[in-house]
């Protein structure tokens, strides 16, 4: 059975993500470089910093802003115990401000809504935020109103660094090959193309950037983008009687063809979507981007054959309009690979109970850096943090999320020991999906 660590990190798992939230590293859309901002080499610099000082070997930064580095193994190694990654990012959603943090502890919560101080429109209800009823007695760590948390994922930045603490400081922790990496610009999407899979050395990793405690996912959506654009004829409108097409029609008609049962505001669990989300509106040419997003190829596959469909509908109905779709695939279901390596979320779900949880399979109504990784050759499920209403000032976590996040960490590592001996005698009943269940 694995060990719980005797002596305490150097320094608590909430102190650090305290002193982590602090540090602005906010990403930006659009932008041409990674990182998109300047501000998310400060914490990144930090890491490298902090990594030497705990001891972890071949500690580096990219010229991207990816942080790698390595913790040698402490018991004799061979082909079943593999070197295993894990992984956090360091930015922050440019959704809502992350400018001058100012993280508040709400010791010892005895339960009701949470009134933000420095905003008190902004309030953590009980009614929407049920989870609440579970932290009687925790410590929640809250914004004060004013900007987001960034605990996405600073909670996986604080977590994994208090995971090389601990088993520094408890050398009797087994442990094989570890693999540490920081990532920047995830939450838009372009800096997880920078991370050099091969440098970081795993063949198999976690990314520590999940929600509520004992929440594990190997699924993400199967994405795909189509742009439909639709040509039509512009004249003058003075005499434009039997010449002018008019484009913009058939766009309407289009997007008002889409079944209302298959948007994001009507579906939920595991059904996928259709979602019309940008445009623009032309006499001569509009056009209108559309979101694909379904857990199964077969589902993808229906819906891009819908709008194909809509679309030779709507040009009969709208004589003179030329429809053209163009699709590109964005991301895929990462189980497709993952199915194929159970042991990654056996170890997962096992590591959390022997941390005390009731770990469940939830899939992600979106992607991950690690949906990308696995299909660049690194089988990558992603594991709670303890934190809730990301992108939001009303995002929080708790003392025993981050507690509870890191101890499973720390019997992970050693249930890959375990395994590799052959001594894995634990249950490993397939906890079932919440989702599916439903
Ligand atoms: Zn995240």
């Amino acid at each position: 059975m694995s060990r719980i660590a005797a002596k305490p990190p150097r320094e608590s798992v909430v102190d650090r993500f305290l002193r982590y939230v602090r540090v602005e590293t906010q990403s930006k859309e659009e932008a041409s470089t990674v990182p998109s901002t300047p501000a998310q080499w400060t914490l990144a610099r930090m890491l490298v910093e902090e990594l030497r000082d705990l001891g972890a070997e071949n500690v580096r930064i990219s010229e991207h802003c990816m942080v790698y580095a390595t913790l040698p193994p402490n018991v004799p190694t061979n082909d079943r115990l593999p070197p295993i990654g894990f992984l956090a990012h360091v930015d922050t959603s440019p959704a809502v401000t992350g400018l001058n943090v100012n993280p508040i502890v709400h010791r010892n919560y005895q339960g009701g809504d949470i009134v933000l101080p420095n905003d008190p429109t902004q309030v953590i209800s009980v009614a929407q935020n049920p989870v609440l009823n579970d932290l009687i007695g925790d410590d929640i760590i809250t914004t004060d109103g004013t900007t987001l948390l960034g605990s996405d994922d600073k909670a996986g930045v604080a977590t994994i660094m208090t995971l090389v603490d601990l088993l520094r400081e408890n050398p009797d922790i087994e442990h094989g090959p570890i693999s540490i990496g920081f990532t920047a610009d995830e939450e838009v999407g372009i800096g997880i193309e920078k991370f050099d899979v091969a440098e970081f050395g795993a063949a198999y990793a976690y990314t520590i950037d999940g929600g509520t405690l004992g929440e594990i996912s190997d699924e993400t959506w199967s994405a795909r983008l189509a742009t439909v654009t639709f040509g039509g004829k512009s004249t003058h409108p003075g005499t434009a009687k039997g010449v002018m097409v008019n484009s913009i029609y058939a766009l309407a008609e289009y997007v008002l063809q889409i079944p209302r049962d298959m948007v994001p505001e009507t579906t939920e669990g595991r059904i996928g979507f259709v979602h019309p989300y940008i445009g623009t509106a032309d006499v001569e040419t509009s056009s209108i981007k559309i979101l694909l997003r379904d857990f199964e190829m077969t589902g993808l596959a229906a819906k891009e054959e819908l709008l194909r469909r809509i679309a030779v509908e709507t040009e009969k109905k709208y004589p003179g309009v030329s429809i053209r779709i163009d699709v590109k695939d964005n991301y895929k279901n990462m189980r497709e690979v993952l199915k194929d390596h159970p042991q990654l979320v056996e170890n997962a779900l096992e590591a959390a109970r022997r941390a005390g949880l009731d770990p469940f399979m939830e899939p992600i109504r979106g992607g991950t850096d690690g949906s990308k990784l696995t299909f660049r050759g690194l089988p990558c499920p992603n594991v709670f943090t303890g934190g809730h209403n990301f992108h939001s000032k009303l995002e929080f976590n708790s003392r025993r999320g981050l507690e509870k996040t890191t101890e499973t960490l720390v019997h992970l590592v050693q249930i890959f020991v375990e395994r590799a001996r052959g001594d894995g005698q634990f249950v490993t009943q397939h906890s079932s999906s919440r989702v599916a269940a439903d």
